[in-house]
């Protein structure tokens, strides 16, 4: 799958919840076994509670879309 970034163009599409963006810093990041998906420490607390993917985990996430540097480059100022 594809995603036109504003910033990188046509990359491949990594999938942030919403509290990681560009702008946040040290949040930490947890990532999907398959490395497609990413999420900050308080989702991963959330996540921990429930288990199951539900509406109460998925408003907490607030999936967004991202390009696969834009992943990257959050994913190293975020991380622990
Ligand atoms: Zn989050
Ligand atoms: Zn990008």
């Amino acid at each position: 799958m594809s995603i036109e970034c504003a910033v990188h163009g046509e990359r491949e599409s990594r999938f942030l919840c919403q509290h990681l963006t560009p702008l946040s810093r040290g949040l930490g990041f947890f990532i999907e076994a398959d490395g497609q998906s990413g999420w900050c420490a308080a989702c991963e607390e959330v996540w921990s509670q429930h288990e199951e993917w539900n509406a109460t985990v998925e408003a907490q996430l607030g999936i967004e879309h991202v390009c696969d540097v834009c992943f990257a480059t959050i994913r190293d100022a975020n991380e622990a």
